[in-house]
C-alpha cells in the first residue's frame, strides 16, 4: 500500500493528463493498470473515469459557454489549479452519474464511481 499512498500523494495528473497547449489527452496505462488492481476495479472502469476527467478539462478549456465565450489558453494556464480541477471533477461526477443511471445505476461498470471520481 505504500506505493499507492505515494501515487495519490502526487498532486499532478498521474493517471492521465490534458496537455492544454497542444491540445491532447494522454492516458497512462501502466499507472491505470496498477491503480485499478490495487483498488479492486477493472482497468476499463478506471479508464472511463480518467478519460471523463481529462475530457472535462478539455471541454472546460475549449468549449464555448452560453454566451459563446471560450477560456483563453493563457488565462486557462494562469487559473488556480483548484478551480481547473474542481470544474473537471464536477463534470466528471455529472458524467458518471448520468452514465451510471443510463446503464442501470451501478456506475456503468458495477463499481463505486464516486470513489473513483474523488481519487483525482
Ligand atoms: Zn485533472
Amino acid at each position: 500500500m505504500r506505493t499507492m499512498e505515494r501515487i495519490f500523494d502526487i498532486r499532478e495528473d498521474v493517471l492521465g493528463a490534458y496537455y492544454f497547449r497542444i491540445p491532447e489527452i494522454r492516458l497512462y496505462w501502466v499507472v491505470i493498470g496498477i491503480v485499478a488492481r490495487a483498488i479492486g476495479v477493472s482497468v476499463e472502469a478506471l479508464t472511463v473515469v480518467v478519460l471523463a476527467h481529462e475530457l472535462a478539462h478539455a471541454y472546460t478549456h475549449l468549449g464555448h459557454d452560453i454566451d459563446n465565450e471560450r477560456w483563453e489558453t493563457e488565462r486557462f494556464a494562469r487559473t488556480e489549479l483548484d478551480i481547473v480541477e474542481g470544474l473537471a471533477q464536477f463534470y466528471t461526477q455529472v458524467d458518471q452519474l448520468v452514465c451510471g443511471h443510463r446503464h442501470g445505476g451501478g456506475g456503468g461498470a458495477g463499481l463505486d464511481t464516486e470513489l473513483l471520481v474523488n481519487m483525482f
